[in-house]
């Protein structure tokens, strides 16, 4: 029955991890996967989620099914953490699967009722948005975006392409902390940006991952926020994974902003429908942590501390990287660690380089040249910048 069935290739990252776990050499260090650590170099449980996770198991809770849209105080905080409190009638949200499940849902819905529409996304994107567009029967294809030469937006390439497009062509959209570059664009772009969607008529898909690990919780919602003030009409895939270091317990949301309150019912009822379709309804154990957190003034007021703390920790990571860099090789520009957010930077290193780091002094990137700077500790920083002067040069 199965014969005909090939084998999976295998996602490239993890199947890098598995290699990473494999290596015998104690000295390794693994910048290829997508998760902060902290010096330590452990996922961190945050103070606030071990503090209402404990709340949580004093008092005795039974498991129910969630609604499809999932636990309303989640939704509630979640459209909140994204938009601010603006516009609540006009905004269907519902809890998703990570972001991952939001970006599933969000893609369902689009194909059902725009299935005309083509998906663009940025060139290069995480991986993902390629199989889940293409997933939901999607032409998926590529808008410019990065710029090797000053390591930033290649802006002019990426509006061009965009303003060529048909009405309806849905356009994703890293809010902040690119995945793979670490590139965003600036405030002054967005507003451009904003203008060329809006005289295309073309619908945005923000994908928001990282919020919090760019610049603060409210500045990387920037883009999001300024497009619905414009009243674009929009999607948004939200994630918990990596701002609340809950990974596996799979918590995101799903937005989109109407027109009216008719026009919200209407679209939450559809959402509702490709969550049927899909898993029923959402899990319970993550949104009862992250909704008792963003509930309690205090615990907010915590986990919002505890972010900050890895933003700055990540920030610091660059800095130390880019000054060991540059005092090993002073000709070299390394100025893309400092000027890019987020977890990630691509270091532009050719893919012979990547491997000799992998081969020769077990320093783990992906073949890309993304490399994970969330993941790396302050003991890592000199051995890192040592292998990477020794196979540049
Ligand atoms: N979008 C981007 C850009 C990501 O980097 C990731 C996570 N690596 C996701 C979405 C998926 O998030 P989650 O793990 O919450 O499904």
């Amino acid at each position: 029955m199965f014969r005909h069935i090939e084998a999976f290739a295998g996602d490239p990252i993890l199947t890098l991890n598995e290699q990473f776990v494999a290596d015998p050499r104690p000295a390794k260090i693994n910048l290829s996967i997508g998760v902060y650590l902290n010096d330590e170099q452990r996922i961190p449980l945050m103070g606030a989620v071990a503090a209402a996770e404990k709340q949580l198991a004093q008092s005795f809770h039974p498991h129910p099914y969630l609604p499809m849209a999932g636990s309303p105080a989640y939704r509630e905080q979640s459209r909140k953490l994204v938009f601010g409190g603006a516009n609540a009638e006009r905004i269907a949200t519902i809890q998703t699967l990570g972001g991952s499940g939001a970006l599933k849902v969000g893609a369902d819905f689009l194909k059902a009722w725009f299935p005309q529409a083509r998906v663009w996304v940025s060139d290069p994107t995480w991986d993902n948005h390629k199989g889940i567009f293409g997933g939901a029967g999607f032409e998926v294809k590529t808008y410019p975006y990065y710029s090797p030469a000053t390591h930033g937006v290649a802006f002019d390439a990426m509006l061009d392409q965009l303003r060529g497009l048909p009405a309806g062509d849905v356009v994703v959209l890293h809010a902040c902390c690119h995945n793979p570059t670490g590139a965003d664009l600036n405030p002054q772009q967005w507003r451009e940006l904003a203008l060329v969607v809006q005289e295309r008529s073309l619908l945005p898909f923000f994908d928001i991952a990282y919020q919090g690990f760019g610049g603060g919780i409210e500045e990387d919602a920037f883009a999001i926020r300024h497009f619905a003030e414009q009243n674009i009409p929009l999607l948004v895939a939200s994630s918990y994974s990596k701002n609340f270091a809950i990974y596996g317990e799979r918590c995101g949301a799903l937005h989109v902003t109407c027109k009216d309150a008719g026009e919200t019912a209407k679209v939450l009822g559809q959402l509702q429908s490709a969550v049927r379709k899909n898993y029923s309804s959402p899990p319970g154990y993550g949104a009862r942590v992250i909704g008792a957190v963003l509930q309690d003034a205090q615990l907010r007021a915590q986990w919002e501390q505890e972010l900050t703390a890895m933003r700055v920790r990540m920030k610091h990571i660059r800095s130390a990287l880019h000054a060991e860099l540059q005092a090993r090789l002073p000709g070299g520009d390394f100025e893309y660690l400092r000027i890019q957010q987020g977890m990630f930077s691509f270091t532009g290193l050719p893919v012979e380089q990547i491997r000799k780091l992998r081969d020769e002094h077990g320093v783990y990137l992906i073949d890309s040249g993304r490399m994970c700077l969330a993941a790396l500790s302050n003991a890592g920083v000199a051995p890192v910048a040592q292998a990477m002067v020794q196979v540049m040069t």
